[in-house]
């Protein structure tokens, strides 16, 4: 087993040479708009959440293309997706990275600031999956006990690599948007990954009920510099 785990290193560990890509995900869409700005309730002029993350990540996917990094959207306009599809669009195409983009809302409408997501894949149990014969991911050339712990190895990789993300998010969020808006980084059962195994991050970038925040989260300066702190962190993270 030991030369096994000494495989599993030198396989995980080398370099990628492709070109990285990222997912970017505009949360929301189509028939389901998302939270709303401080406007008129319910008008078409009012800010909804699923046009804001798609100003959002428009931009995010210009800034890294600009820096030789592959960029595909789940959406580039108004539809209806399911998280699974955004997540069977990851996987598909092998993403390295998968950031979802959202924005927050509280009962109250009083609150601020921005946090980022770890996603987790919930509750997957390798022995498992092994136990019920269902197929782990196919590697050429790699035997099959190899490959459960690649899988397995590969899952804590993600985890890790998905925290690194989202602290370099908030760390970037902070510079252009200030400290006192920093509500962390967090991770609980209702954000969860449906299938996507590379590392996954969502991130909330602001309130967009609270009637100051919201205001600026609906103007090109805001959104703009939203965009150059996300696109920095996946840089970042993509560089280390
Ligand atoms: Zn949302």
């Amino acid at each position: 087993m030991k030369l096994a785990i000494a495989l599993v290193v030198a396989l995980v560990g080398a370099p990628a040479l492709a070109t990285p890509l990222v997912v970017l995900d505009p949360g929301h869409g189509g028939s389901n708009p998302g939270a709303e700005g401080p406007g008129a309730k319910g008008t078409a002029a009012n800010l909804h959440e699923k046009q804001l993350t798609l100003a959002i990540a428009v931009q995010v996917a210009a800034k890294l293309r600009d820096h030789g990094i592959a960029v595909e959207l789940t959406r580039t306009d108004d539809r209806t997706l399911t998280l699974r599809q955004r997540t069977e669009h990851a996987d598909r195409v092998n993403a390295d990275l998968f950031v979802s983009i959202h924005a927050n809302a509280s009962p109250t409408r009083t609150q601020r600031g921005y946090e980022t997501y770890v996603l987790t894949t919930k509750g997957v149990d390798i022995d498992a999956r092994a136990l019920r014969g269902e197929a782990m991911t196919p590697r050429p050339g790699v035997d099959a006990e190899i490959g459960l712990v690649l899988d397995d190895v590969e899952r804590g990789a993600a985890q890790w690599e998905a925290a690194d993300l989202a602290a370099r998010m908030q760390r970037a969020l902070r510079e252009r948007r200030g400290a006192e808006g920093d509500r962390g980084v967090r991770q609980d059962s209702d954000h969860v990954l449906l299938g996507a195994t590379m590392p996954s991050v969502l991130v909330e970038v602001g309130f967009i009920d609270h009637p100051i925040e919201g205001k600026q989260l609906g103007e090109a300066a805001t959104q703009a510099q939203l965009a150059t702190a996300i696109a920095e962190a996946i840089e970042d993270r993509l560089a280390d």
